[in-house]
């Protein structure tokens, strides 16, 4: 049961030097090692697996645009947001089968946004996973390497891809 707990600090992607600058913006430009974590893009938009799963298929949606308010959001771009929102639910639903999700902004740093740039987060949300991170007090831990999240929407997204 212990190999199933991963502890992100011994992750390569995680222990490399901090980035100067936006994560985000460096994500979408590929600079970073971090693009591993890139699932899907296009020109206005970039998936990835949230740096700091909360839950097995966590994924994050954001602009290319370093933007900071969805009030920023041009008509198109609100237009693909909803978009691939909904295709990412419909591949989770078949990659990871959660029962319920969490989908939302958080916009500024009382807010609980640790990244300025505006992202949309999508957290499948499962029955027992309360009591999973009690069982290791103050230590984060998810049941999937995010990697392996990764690599398995990438997957189901060749099978499924997102038509705008
Ligand atoms: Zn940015």
């Amino acid at each position: 049961m212990s190999n199933y707990f991963f502890n992100f600090s011994k992750m390569g992607y995680l222990t490399e030097e901090k980035p100067d600058g936006c994560i985000l913006c460096m994500i979408a430009k590929n600079s970073t090692s971090v693009k591993k974590l890139k699932v899907w893009e296009n020109d206005f938009f970039v998936v990835s697996v949230n740096l700091y799963p909360y839950n097995p298929g966590h994924l994050i949606i954001f602009p290319v645009r370093h933007i900071t308010d969805i009030r920023d959001f041009t008509d198109e771009e609100e237009r693909q947001m909803l978009v691939i929102t909904k295709n990412l639910l419909n591949v989770i639903d078949k990659t990871h089968k959660p029962s319920a999700y969490n989908l939302g902004y958080n916009m500024g740093p009382v807010a609980g946004a640790s990244i300025n740039h505006l992202h949309r987060h999508i957290i499948p949300r499962y029955p027992r996973e309360i009591g999973i991170s009690d069982l290791i007090a103050g230590k984060k831990v998810l049941v999937e390497d995010p990697r392996v999240t990764c690599k398995r929407i990438k997957k189901a997204l060749e099978k499924s891809p997102i038509r705008l």
